[in-house]
């Protein structure tokens, strides 16, 4: 697949995307496509191209800039995010969950609970799948399925969007931009995704080089990822808290 694969005949670019530097797309785009876990990351994708995805609107770093934004992508799950909340409200930490629409259906309460907590609530995908491997339509229903299910569920509109893996394309950008939406992706990652990661290599990882303004991605569901992952993540969740804390870093709204 090449990146015109996501435009297709009738469906031009708009205005904003098309004063783009159309190398600079393909660049990024070409970044995404053959960077993405679980095919194989190096590394973090956000440290990629910062420049290249600043152009385009897409964020890793806190609005303020300062502080840390604690993020957990892919629930909300029946025993990870209780699991994650519970440590949350004992470590007073604020943290954001970008959730998956079919995850929501299947706990419906979970989104107003995140909310009642005190936390954000932000849109990930309604099925878990690569951008890069869907069609414009596709994409946009996926958008917006997810949409009304956190809508519907919560009351709450998502304001914050984060795609699976972190790959965007056109058409998810599009969607973005015409909601308003800020595009967030991350700074640090603990790959606790990972059959092999621990509780101590999670910790490790996601609090390596972090920074005011650091960006925090971590799981509290395993539907995507190594069953059982959510609790080597949410064991790493108190050293992770400590370490940070040790740091001098708050925890902020991203
Ligand atoms: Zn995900």
């Amino acid at each position: 697949m090449s990146t015109h694969d996501h435009r297709t005949p009738g469906s031009p670019a708009p205005v904003a995307l098309g004063a783009l530097a159309g190398a600079a797309m393909a660049s990024y785009l070409g970044v995404a496509l053959v960077g993405p876990w679980p095919v194989r990351f190096p590394r973090s994708p956000a440290p990629i191209w910062p420049a290249l995805r600043r152009s385009l609107g897409v964020e890793d770093c806190t609005a303020s800039g300062c502080g840390y934004a604690l993020t957990f992508d892919d629930g909300p799950h029946a025993q990870g995010t209780p699991a994650v909340l519970e440590i949350l409200a004992r470590e007073r930490v604020r943290a954001t969950f970008f959730l998956v629409g079919e995850q929501l259906r299947r706990n419906p309460t979970l989104g107003r609970e995140i909310l009642a907590a005190g936390h954000g609530i932000a849109l990930h995908c309604d099925r878990h799948r690569n951008l890069l491997r869907l069609t414009p339509w596709q994409v946009r229903e996926d958008i917006a399925r997810a949409q009304a299910t956190i809508e519907d569920s919560t009351g709450h509109s998502p304001t914050l969007y984060r795609p699976p893996y972190g790959v965007l394309n056109a058409s998810a950008l599009r969607v973005a931009w015409a909601r308003g939406w800020r595009t967030l992706l991350w700074t640090q990652w603990g790959r606790d995704w990972e059959a092999r990661a621990t509780p101590a290599s999670i910790a490790a990882r996601v609090t390596d080089g972090v920074h005011e303004g650091s960006v925090l991605l971590l799981h509290d569901a395993d539907d995507y990822s190594a069953r059982g992952s959510w609790r080597r993540t949410a064991a790493a969740l108190p050293e992770v808290l400590e370490t940070l804390a040790a740091r001098g870093l708050q925890p902020v709204a991203p």
